[in-house]
């Protein structure tokens, strides 16, 4: 048996946790902790220890033990240089300039290290479950770009893993609470780990998570508080003793062991003690640290980070737009929200709102991966889906434009379906271009796939039907099928994850077309115009065949000659003006050929007159190729 799980890949903790018994819960590793510390370690003689083994021994090896590698994934060196300098690790670029961890001589990329960190997590979920793991549910930061995204994913494929979905870790924190399946709220998840702060402002609701800021401090977190304490720590013994504990790397590693502990103890009681027995030694023999630490001490030493948390918040709130009233819920994440100094400032932010954090912060991430897992697997069955198709999807029509027919945003599954027609007599094909993206212009839109549906019944421009219908399940594939509704014939394809698109993809996307609005309007006014005149030429030549010698000579040849001038105006992309102006003239000689074939021609409009003019029927026609 094979289990699917949810991983939350973070800066300085990883966590797992499965779908089991109608619920998600965390799977503890090997060393029964519920948190894996992201740190990798080579040692001296050749060994390679993960987590909790890897972090205790950092201070001592501080070349071999990688940590924070979660920084350098996905980027190039260029744009971590700052970061390589403050790892005591070596990075340094590659031949294409992407950052590499270099240990001894030897090069890994930062998604290997990230993929030692996962396959210790299935390793050892895969112990606890008694079932190999091989699908996983990675969560990354909101802020994410592709590249990023893209590597969390290839770490998870080097580990052996089938990376289901990566999501966004506010999203999966928001799906732990169930906060998907109520009506729309407006969530604010306050982010907090060890060496990150990220906050985010969420609408949710209606099975649908949609981020609409993030901000954030990428070097804040509950290192910085734990090195406070140290450096408290260091002084005082200094003070005392004359001794600067700090200079050698056994004692620092120790003192911080000891702050974290003293950090986390502060958070539920108000004082503690903390006891370095044999810290170090001098010519009088061995010398001992002990030392009570209020909180109020603590608090003091640390109050100026706690206060940086507030930019990040005001910042988020005000890019989406949300005032403290409008913030429905709160969600506290990472180990660091359990400061009661930082609790009583996100109350403060938030206008005394009380923040959730009945799941544990430093698991709610998990979590949330691990319902989404289960939902993509249908083990999940009351929970709604909680997908949207990031990016508007439709088929390229006439003139090299995209026409959409499911919007962005729109939930998943959904089903929807448009009529079009041929662009020219007689077309025996069409050729059906699956488009994602929300410009105007189909080539600036992502091709998904094409396909051709032929067999289309010899008939006049415009009068086919061939219904195009996309279809998108819950698991994010896109089905697109034409059918000519005359014959029968129908042809289609399916295009596999291409509702999973990275945000950071989409954000681009979406950020592109709002930046390119004006002048997508302005192309997508111009070739509907060219469009629209054509049309009115081909309709005027139709209308003189079948006139034939009743058309009156001087109205044919001024028919002739517009319909000249209209093609050659569509062909040189002639200026708006000038396109209308020919197709209004063009619409005032048909409406005379009309008037003249009631009184010398018996008949009437065509059928292809009419198919073409009906609006609701027709929306755009495919180009033909
Ligand atoms: P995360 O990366 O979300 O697991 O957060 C880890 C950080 O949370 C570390 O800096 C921990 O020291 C800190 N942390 C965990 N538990 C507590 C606690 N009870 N009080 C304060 N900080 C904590």
């Amino acid at each position: 048996m094979a289990r699917a799980v949810g991983i939350d890949l973070g800066t300085t903790n990883s966590v797992i946790a499965a779908w089991e018994g109608g619920e998600a819960s965390v799977v503890p590793n090997a060393e029964g902790a519920r948190t894996t510390p992201s740190v990798v370690a080579f040692t001296e003689n050749g060994e390679r220890l993960v987590g909790q083994l890897a972090r205790r021994q950092a201070i001592l090896n501080p070349k071999g033990t990688i940590y924070s590698v979660k920084r350098f994934v996905g980027r190039r060196f260029e744009e971590v240089e700052e970061e390589a300098g403050q790892v005591t690790y070596d990075v340094v670029p590659d031949a294409n300039g992407l950052a590499r961890i270099k240990v001894r001589d030897k090069m890994y990329a930062p998604e290997e290290i990230s993929a030692l960190i996962l396959r210790k997590l299935a390793d050892d979920a895969g112990r606890q479950l008694g079932e190999r793991v091989t699908e996983a549910v990675i969560t990354v930061p909101a802020y994410f770009n592709d590249a990023q995204r893209t590597a969390t994913r290839d770490a998870g494929k080097i580990a052996g893993l089938e990376v289901l979905r990566i999501i966004n870790e506010p999203t999966a924190a928001a799906l732990a609470y169930g906060m998907d399946k109520g009506q729309h709220e407006t969530v604010l998840v306050f982010d907090l780990g060890g060496g990150t702060f990220d906050v985010s402002v969420l609408d949710v609701g209606d099975g649908v998570v949609e981020v609409r800021a993030t901000a954030g401090d990428t070097h804040l977190g509950g290192d910085d508080f734990d090195r406070r304490i140290v450096d408290h720590l260091a002084e005082e013994f200094q003070k005392e003793n004359g001794i600067d504990l700090r200079k050698d790397p056994q004692a620092l590693q120790r003192l911080y062991e000891a702050a974290e502990k003293a950090k986390v103890e502060l958070s539920s009681v108000s004082q503690t003690q903390v006891n370095l027995p044999f810290v170090t030694a001098d010519a009088n023999g061995p010398k001992h640290l002990t030392m009570t630490l209020m909180r109020s001490k603590f608090e003091q030493l640390t109050a100026d980070l706690v206060e940086r948390t507030m930019g990040p918040v005001r910042q988020a709130m005000s890019d989406a737009k949300v005032g403290a009233d409008d913030v429905d819920e709160v969600i506290l994440v990472g180990g660091s929200t359990r400061i009661p100094a930082v609790q009583a400032l996100v109350r403060r932010l938030t206008g005394g709102k009380e923040p959730n954090m009945t799941v544990n912060p430093d698991e709610v991430v998990a979590v949330g991966a691990a319902i989404q897992a289960g939902v993509l697997k249908g083990e999940v069955s009351d929970v709604l889906l909680l997908d949207v198709t990031p990016l508007s999807l439709g088929v390229e029509t006439q003139g090299g434009l995209m026409t959409k027919i499911v919007e962005r945003n729109s939930t998943i599954p959904v089903r929807r379906s448009e009529v079009f027609s041929t662009a020219t007599d007689n077309q025996p094909a069409v050729d059906v271009v699956v488009l994602q993206g929300e410009r105007e212009r189909a080539a600036d839109n992502r091709v998904l796939g094409r396909f051709q549906l032929t067999g289309i019944r010899p008939a006049p421009r415009g009068e086919p039907q061939i219904e195009v219908v996309f279809d998108i399940d819950a698991n994010g594939i896109v089905n697109v099928t034409a059918r000519d509704k005359d014959t029968g014939a129908e042809q289609g394809i399916t295009i596999s994850e291409s509702a999973n698109l990275d945000t950071a993809e989409v954000e681009r996307m979406v950020t592109e077309a709002e930046r390119n609005r004006a002048s997508d309007q302005q192309l997508r006014q111009e070739v509907d115009a060219r469009n629209q005149l054509d049309s009115a030429a081909y309709q005027v030549e139709r209308r003189l065949e079948e006139l034939g010698d009743s058309a009156p000579p001087h109205e044919r040849a001024r028919a002739e000659m517009l319909v000249t001038e209209a093609r050659q105006a569509v062909a040189d992309q002639a200026p708006l003006d000038r396109v209308r102006e020919l197709t209004g003239e063009l619409q005032q000689v048909l409406a005379g050929l009309q008037a003249a074939s009631t009184t010398s021609a018996a008949g009437g409009a065509t059928a292809g007159d009419e198919a073409a003019g009906d609006d609701d029927v027709i929306d755009a026609e495919f180009d033909r190729k």
